[in-house]
């Protein structure tokens, strides 16, 4: 290029111009690179100032903040310890309001707005130092009352309200800087490209371009830098930030909100802004009107509506808060709008929480309060806990906890609740408390402290039980209690109580005794061992533990072992499961009742039964045996006599003869006599289950042929019923029959005797009738007449007088019953019974 410049006049002369072409160009760039450096100067310098404005803003924020905590602390517990944050931050207020002042001195409109902060920001103070000094002087009701009149929370709002368009402001200011720059940027690297190619084509020299070039990209490093700074900013925004142009196309996205919508940086800009920040009403599910179109309608700062759900681009819905504000040029004009916008699901969540357990305390079905540190006054209480005292609960709220301990337990009250105990941060106590109406109830505390992270106590929480019930209910047991210790010490039993598994948990004096079990010491462990005796020491424990497993009521007759001589006596052993309201076995009552003489005289009964069953088989034996013996000798003397009478009756006298005659009759009566002995002798043996059927017809016709001659003789009429099968051996049956009909043909009336037979159902049983028309009996001799040899009319009719003891033993042997009805001179009616078939 050198040697093209040297060449030739022509050349130099388009050399010249070229150079001075190149110069010009080389001057447009540099003018171009000082406008973009003072512009980024500028710029960087008002990035700085809403830096300061935007940190200073929240720091006043925080302060004003800290000092409404403090105080609200402090007029809640009275506690100084809470004037700390107030105190710091009333310092720290003047000196950041001083630099808020003076960063936004150079922007008339934020001027103004903090210069309003300012006002408010010394009316609330004012406010809150007034409360105090009512707190101090007149105490918490009086500044409650000042609280009360929201007067703090309306400055408190307008100051919040005041600071947030402070800071959309700057935000909004922010965007325009960072478009401002972005603009400069651009205008600058279209000189650079423009004036580097004239130079470029120009062939400037080397040195020269290289400069240029050289400050050029230093410009446009610093340019970039300071767009990436004004980016920082708003990237390091906690809040979510896009901005659009004049007709809401999507610009810029913070990573914020970027996150909260879903849709990267990429993605996002040039995409009108309905369709990334889609937001509609959570409640109606209605759109909301757009953001941007709010704005550039209303040319102002605004904020959308309340319950507002952004939905993301994945379709999840996020509760937000937010605002807008329009971005203007240096002439004013509207050229797009900055969106603000914060996920408020925490702080949602946060309230909604503090509101369920706001109701939970509220509603709760027992009574609780919260008191202030050391439990003196009642911070807080619920409804439950203000009926169970008989007031309302503004009554009770700010009063000391002790107006309601009854004056008797007042002072042990005030001592537990002031026990310094570090470790014991939870605490129980019982006592009694007195409602409005003066009557008391046995109150269950059960406290909690809550500390600070340095272990202050903050404040505590209680729940307060109403346990006269409770109260009533243990007393009620003690008495039972008591009442059976006395029963089971009064008892001549032994008793003894045990846990549902069988563990003996009691046993009364007696069993002590009888056991030998030292009154100072509890049940050995294996109790039963040696009290039982060997022989049923297995099926005693066996049972015992079947009864355990099943519940049912024990019960064993039983040898217990007793200590002071060593013998075993008879017991009878039982047990009782007791059980709760739901059926659960809780534990087993027993009782050992001594038995032991029943149990000897049962045995000595047996033994005399026995015996006695011995001797009658031996009385029935010699019985048979004298009358059977007897029978030949006397037959002997009845036959001989017989013969005297026939072969010697003419050779001896009358008188002779009479004397044979009575003979004959005695030993004939002697005769009948044996036999009947000996038949009554012969009915023996005891009814068993499986005795004989007999047809009580059939054993009715044998006794009647045995009859034949006799109830001919008699010209008697006999009559029967059809009969029944009953159980009794065919020979006594027919015994009986016999007996009773021919008594009724012997004790006859003249006219002839009508004998009938007949048979009723009782039940188990039959009733047999044997009914005559004879001379009857005379009531009082009516059971007389069935013992042996008894008779009443023994002069002027034959017999023995055995013939119904007879009856009267075949119808007992055979379990039944034999009785008599009978009117004298009209008949007799005979009744027995026997069992049925
Ligand atoms: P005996 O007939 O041998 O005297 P029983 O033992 O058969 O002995 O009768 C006892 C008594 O009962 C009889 O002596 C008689 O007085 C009275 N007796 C029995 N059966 C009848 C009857 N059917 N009518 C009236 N009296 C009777």
């Amino acid at each position: 290029m050198k040697g093209l410049v040297k060449s030739n006049a022509p050349s130099r002369k388009m050399d010249r111009f070229l150079r001075g072409l190149a110069m010009l160009s080389g001057l447009a760039i540099a003018v171009s690179a000082y406008v973009d450096w003072r512009t980024f100067r500028i710029e960087t310098l008002k990035a700085d100032q809403t830096r300061r404005i935007l940190a200073t803003t929240e720091r006043v924020l925080g302060a004003l903040k800290d000092a409404e905590t403090g105080q609200r602390g402090f007029l809640l517990t009275g506690d100084s310890r809470y004037l700390e944050p107030y105190n710091s931050a009333q310092e720290a207020l003047p000196h950041l309001l001083e630099t808020l002042s003076s960063a936004a001195a150079v922007k008339p409109m934020q001027a103004a707005r903090v210069a309003q902060v300012r006002a408010l920001i010394i009316q609330k103070r004012a406010e809150m130092a007034q409360t105090l000094n009512v707190r101090r002087d007149e105490g918490e009701r009086a500044a409650l009352a000042i609280v009360k009149t929201n007067r703090g929370q309306e400055l408190m709002d307008k100051v919040r309200s005041l600071c947030r368009e402070i800071t959309e402001n700057e935000y909004a200011d922010l965007s325009e800087h960072s478009r401002q720059a972005q603009r400069h940027a651009d205008q600058s690297r279209a000189v650079t490209i423009l004036g580097s190619l004239i130079l470029f084509a120009l062939l400037v020299s080397e040195k020269a371009a290289s400069r240029l070039i050289k400050r050029q990209d230093e410009l446009l490093q610093e340019l970039d830098e300071s767009r990436q700074r004004f980016q920082m900013t708003l990237v390091g925004i906690g809040d979510a930030v896009i901005a659009t142009d004049s007709r809401g196309i999507i610009n810029f996205t913070n990573p914020v909100a970027q996150a909260l919508t879903g849709w990267d940086q990429d993605e996002a800009v040039a995409k009108p802004l309905d369709d990334v920040f889609r937001v509609v009403n959570e409640i109606t599910r209605t759109p909301i009107e757009s953001p941007v179109t709010k704005v550039l309608r209303d040319g102002a700062v605004t904020s959308l509506a309340d319950h507002i759900v952004l939905l993301t681009k994945s379709g999840n819905e996020i509760p937000i808060e937010d605002s807008g504000a329009p971005i203007r040029d240096r002439a004013g004009r509207t050229i797009g709008v900055v969106l603000v916008f914060r996920n408020i699901t925490d702080r949602r969540r946060a309230a909604q929480d503090i509101t369920q357990w706001k109701q939970i305390f509220d509603n709760a079905g027992f009574g609780m309060a919260v008191l202030n540190a050391n439990g003196e006054r009642l911070a807080a209480i619920n409804a439950a806990f203000a009926a169970m005292h008989g007031f309302a609960v503004d009554e009770l709220v700010g009063r000391p906890l002790a107006d309601l301990a009854a004056p008797e337990w007042r002072d042990e009250l005030l001592a537990a609740m002031h026990v310094r105990d570090s470790d014991s941060v939870h605490r129980m106590f019982e006592g009694t408390h007195v409602r409005k109406d003066g009557t008391k109830f046995a109150c269950l505390i059960d406290m909690t402290i809550f500390l600070d992270a340095e272990g202050a106590e903050l404040y505590r929480a209680a729940y307060f039980s109403d346990i006269s019930e409770r109260k009533k209910i243990e007393e009620a047991t003690r008495e039972s209690e008591e009442r059976f210790r006395t029963l089971a010490t009064a008892l001549p039993e032994l008793i003894w109580s045990s846990m549902a598994d069988g563990t003996i948990e009691y046993v009364n004096p007696l069993w002590r005794e009888y056991a030998g079990w030292p009154a100072d010491q509890g049940a050995p462990s294996d109790p039963w061992a040696n009290l039982l005796h060997p022989d049923e020491r297995e099926q005693y424990l066996g049972k015992w533990s079947s009864s355990l497993n099943t519940g049912d009521l024990f019960e064993m007759q039983c040898r217990l072992r007793r200590a002071s001589d060593r013998n075993y006596r008879w017991f009878l052993c039982r047990a009782v499961p007791m059980r709760d309201p739901s059926g659960r076995i809780v534990r087993w009552l027993g009782g050992c009742t001594d038995i032991h003489h029943q149990i000897e005289s049962a045995d000595q009964l047996k033994r005399t039964n026995e015996a006695l069953r011995r001797s009658n088989a031996d009385l029935e034996q010699f019985a048979y045996a004298a009358s059977h013996d007897l029978q030949e000798p006397l037959r002997m003397v009845a036959i001989y006599t017989q013969l005297l009478k026939e072969e010697y009756a003419a050779k001896l006298d009358l008188q002779a003869n009479s004397y044979i005659d009575l003979a004959v009759t005695g030993a004939r009566r002697v005769e009948t006599l044996l036999k009947d002995l000996l038949l009554y002798s012969r009915v023996s043996g005891a009814q068993t289950d499986d005795d004989e059927l007999v047809d009580a017809n059939d054993a009715l016709k044998k006794a009647l042929l045995n009859l034949e001659v006799s109830i001919s003789e008699n010209t008697a009429k006999v009559t029967s019923g059809v009969l029944p099968k009953v159980r009794i051996p065919e020979p006594h049956l027919i015994q009986l029959f016999q007996n009773l009909i021919s008594n009724a043909l012997k004790y006859r009336r003249p006219e002839p005797p009508t004998i009938n037979i007949s048979a009723e159902r009782q039940g188990e049983r039959w009733q047999f009738a044997v009914a005559d028309n004879g001379i009857g009996i005379e009531a009082q001799y009516l059971t007389h007449i069935f013992g042996v040899f008894k008779r009443l009319h023994g002069h002027s009719y034959e017999g023995t007088g055995i013939g119904l003891a007879i009856c009267q033993k075949i119808v007992d042997r055979n379990g039944g019953r034999i009785w008599v009805q009978s009117e004298p001179g009209k008949g007799s009616i005979f009744f027995f019974t026997l069992r049925a078939a």
